[in-house]
């Protein structure tokens, strides 16, 4: 992945976080304070200030610029989901600058297995625990089984997209078992979680940048 579209897709993020913030308020609403859709919405509006004031540095790359996303969102959103987001962003620029497959494909396909594991490891919720990383799992999976079997980076991240959509459907009927909505024990059941809700539209975010390729 080259650094223009890295840009593109951190800047299509923050038009669907924008388009969508009300929702993701509604969704911490209900099971949590309330305050997601405005951290998100700070996070990623800190994050295209960031890339509008490094517009003219030409050398940097896309992991480079993952990085300092990564840590842009750590010092903007606050809560329990910043430094989780950081984290993942920060793994994701990491890896894809480190050493790793000459295929463009499989090495995105590791950044986002570090990228899914660091959220893991930070946040150690279990799949099935109603967070995030019910999202980042299956969503890193289903790219690497993509491009796995042959398919290029738009398809792999169209399939991890919609693996995305589905996992964030799924976590309506589970009970949270970590991070805030937890307190709410069985009340928690029935609805969407929030954190898992923001991470499916960056996904979608990353398929309209390759197709806007
Ligand atoms: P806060 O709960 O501090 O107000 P946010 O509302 O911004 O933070 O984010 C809540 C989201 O953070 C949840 O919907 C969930 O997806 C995610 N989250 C919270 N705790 C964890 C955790 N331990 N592991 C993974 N994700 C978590
Ligand atoms: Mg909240
Ligand atoms: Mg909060």
């Amino acid at each position: 992945m080259d650094s223009a579209t890295t840009r593109i897709w951190l800047r299509h993020a923050a038009l669907l976080i924008d388009r969508e913030k009300d929702r993701l308020t509604r969704l911490d609403l209900a099971i949590g304070d309330g305050d997601h859709g405005v951290n998100m919405h700070r996070g990623f509006l800190a994050v295209t200030a960031e890339l509008d004031q490094r517009h003219t540095e030409r050398d940097m790359t896309a992991g480079k610029l993952l990085v300092g996303a990564g840590n842009t969102l750590v010092s903007s959103i606050g809560g329990a989901s910043g430094p989780l987001f950081g984290s993942s962003f920060r793994a994701l620029g990491k890896t894809l600058d480190g050493p790793g497959p000459e295929d463009e494909g499989h090495r995105f396909a590791e950044a986002l297995t570090a990228a899914s594991d660091s959220i893991h490891r930070l946040g150690a919720a279990q799949p099935g625990d109603k967070t995030m990383y019910d999202v980042y799992r299956p969503a890193s999976e289903a790219f690497a089984r993509a491009t796995g079997s042959g398919g290029g980076l738009a398809l792999a991240a169209r399939a991890a997209a919609d693996a995305a959509e589905e996992g964030v459907r799924a976590t309506e009927p589970m009970q949270a078992r970590r991070g805030r909505a937890s307190y709410l024990g069985l009340r928690s059941v029935g609805h969407q979680d929030p954190g898992a809700a923001s991470l499916a539209l960056i996904f979608r975010a990353l398929v309209n940048a390759l197709e806007a390729k």
